[in-house]
């Protein structure tokens, strides 16, 4: 199971793109999306979004 962002809880702080490792995750008009061909599912967005909004 990949990584995904809860689009209703993100706050759009931006803080899982400025930690992901392998710049996985983009914005797209403020929204936020995890690219799953690129995450190595590390966990380290979900342990910092402040909005609890990244779940595998
Ligand atoms: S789980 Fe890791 S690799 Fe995947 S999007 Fe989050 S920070 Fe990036
Ligand atoms: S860290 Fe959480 S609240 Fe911030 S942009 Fe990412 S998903 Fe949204």
């Amino acid at each position: 199971m990949a990584y995904t962002i809860d689009n209703e809880k993100c706050l759009g702080c931006g803080a899982c793109a400025a930690t992901c490792p392998v710049s996985a995750i983009e914005s797209d008009s403020g929204k936020y999306k995890i690219n799953a061909d690129v995450c190595i599912e590390c966990g380290s967005c979900a342990s910092d979004c402040p909005a609890n909004a990244i779940h595998k």
